[in-house]
């Protein structure tokens, strides 16, 4: 019952344990491939805005070179105008390309109708190469177009005069959507972003798209004040302080340009499907577990059932050995003498006489009968009578001693001795002792000579017991020896051949 149940607490617990240790392994598996899914996501949008800042500056350095060794004046500013609105045709990225002078004043521009007496004098890009000799490109913060009014991101460029002091700006502006087109093209989920910063954290791009988060500082961040201060490159999971989604975040610091991009992923949409699939083996094993504790259950109750069936058969069957046993004790013992009876003498007489005559052993027996017990009844009654015979049933029974001798009741008020290897003179020694012990109750009888109850009996012994003979004339030869007691005047024992023992 122990072992069953312990069976079945381990089978649910294993099943479990196996189905807990596959939700966790495909949980890591499914993480591990968003890990890389993010680090391609970074990679690509790293490589786009290569590929789109590069092409643009390739024209800057260009116009650079033609400004600062060329002819530039209107006429040629014209030409020049025409050859970049055909070059430009090729780049459609590039939004617009600008010439400032020293003043801030445009010079030249890509519209359609070129827009005249504008002053960019102010703008961040122009401030920094005024402020800054260095001549490499500048990627400024993203800003709205004067002459589109589109959002744009600016590459820009120092032009310098012979003298190296500052001569203006050359810039080009990038359509924004540029860049959002190509990032819609990926499957980031609803929660998914991806930005393109510059290096000092100010955001230039992103998806989702939103003009309060551009020129954004995010510097404090911990994107940018932790993790990249310690890797250029590297995949993080980070719990988004502003909206607390937690994203799976890789990010890359640009080494041709000071720019940082980051594509994230969110970890609970990479999950869902794997969340969907545990729930539902889940339930598989929950429906398992339902099912195989009712199997179990059912299991255990028939093994208690059966258990209490086979103990109630054990006590059932102790119960008819014991019944038995006193049925085969009632069905051998006299019922108010308590001696052997009838049947137990007849058996143990036919066995003990073939053992006999097979060893050519002796057998007696002593027939005994109670004297005058007609007139006993009639003068005291039958219950008495019964008594009378109880007493002297237990008298009788104190006769023989050796194991194999029995002592029954022959019939009414007659018993008898069967001696096992026992010759005449012992049997009329035993004969006599019994008749002596009934005389010795002293059990008044007033019918009886001497006023007691007694008993005759009659001994015959088979010395040996021949093949010859059977155990009838055994009893018979017995039974003659107690009529002739009877006759010779009761309260004796008589042999077959002659009288012996006392008189009454
Ligand atoms: P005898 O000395 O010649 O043997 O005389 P008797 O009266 O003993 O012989 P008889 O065969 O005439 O009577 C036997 C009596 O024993 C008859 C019967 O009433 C009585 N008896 C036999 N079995 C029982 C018994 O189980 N209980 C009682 N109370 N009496 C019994
Ligand atoms: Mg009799
Ligand atoms: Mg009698």
């Amino acid at each position: 019952m122990l072992l069953a149940c312990s069976f079945i607490v381990l089978v649910c617990l294993s099943l479990v344990a196996v189905q807990v240790w596959q939700t966790m392994h495909s949980r890591a598996v499914q993480l591990r491939q968003a890990e890389r899914a993010s680090a391609n996501l970074a990679n690509a949008v790293a490589q786009h805005a290569y590929d789109t800042l590069k092409e643009a500056d390739t024209v800057l350095v260009g116009l650079v070179d033609r400004m600062e060794h060329g002819d530039a004046s209107d006429v040629e500013l014209a030409h020049l105008r025409d050859f970049l609105v055909l070059r430009t045709g090729e780049l459609p990225q590039l939004q617009d390309i600008f010439i400032f002078d020293a003043a801030g004043r445009w010079r030249l521009n890509l519209q359609p109708t070129p827009l005249a007496n504008q002053d960019s004098s102010a703008r961040e890009y122009f401030r920094y190469h005024r402020d800054h000799a260095d001549r490499g490109a500048h990627i400024g913060p993203p800003i709205r177009s004067k002459a589109s009014g589109k959002w744009v991101v600016t590459v820009s460029r120092r032009l310098n005069r012979a003298d190296g002091g500052f001569a203006g700006v050359v810039l080009a502006a990038i359509d924004m959507q540029y860049f959002l087109q190509f990032y819609q093209r990926f499957d980031i989920g609803r929660a998914g972003a991806i930005f393109v910063a510059s290096d000092t954290g100010v955001v230039l791009m992103r998806r989702p798209f939103e003009e309060m988060a551009l020129g954004r500082d995010i510097s404090k961040l911990p994107l940018f004040s932790h993790y990249l201060p310690k890797a250029a490159n590297d995949t993080i999971v980070l719990t988004s302080g502003q909206d607390g989604v937690t994203r799976i975040n890789s990010y890359r610091r640009m080494q041709q340009y000071p720019l940082v991009v980051s594509a994230a992923l969110a970890q609970d949409e990479v999950l869902a499907e794997w969340r969907a699939d545990a729930y539902l083996r889940g339930a598989v094993v929950g429906v398992l577990l339902l099912g195989l504790g009712w199997l179990g259950g059912r299991l255990l109750k028939q093994i208690r059932l059966r258990i209490e069936a086979e103990a109630e058969l054990l006590l059932a069957r102790h119960s008819l050995e014991k019944l038995n046993h006193t049925l085969e004790e009632m069905a051998m013992q006299d019922g108010l003498t308590g001696l052997a009876n009838r049947r137990r003498f007849d058996a143990a007489l036919s066995e003990e006489f073939s053992r006999a005559s097979r060893e050519g052993g002796a057998l007696a027996l002593v027939m005994i009968d109670v004297d005058h017990f007609k007139l006993y009844n009639d003068s005291y009654g039958h219950a008495a009578g019964d008594e009378c015979l109880r007493a002297i049933g237990r008298a009788v029974g104190k006769g023989p001693r050796r194991p194999g001798d029995v002592v029954a009741r022959y019939g009414g008020e007659e018993m008898v001795l069967l001696l096992p290897g026992t010759d005449m003179q012992g049997a009329l020694l035993v004969a006599e002792k019994v008749r002596g012990a009934v005389e010795g109750l002293r059990l008044s009888h007033a019918g009886n000579a001497g006023g007691v109850v007694t008993v005759s009996a009659g001994v015959e012994a088979f010395d040996p017991v021949t093949r010859d003979r059977c155990p009838l004339e055994l009893i018979e030869a017995a039974d003659r020896a107690m009529y002739r007691a009877k006759e010779e005047g009761r309260n004796r024992v008589c042999a077959c051949g002659g009288a012996v023992a006392r008189t009454g």
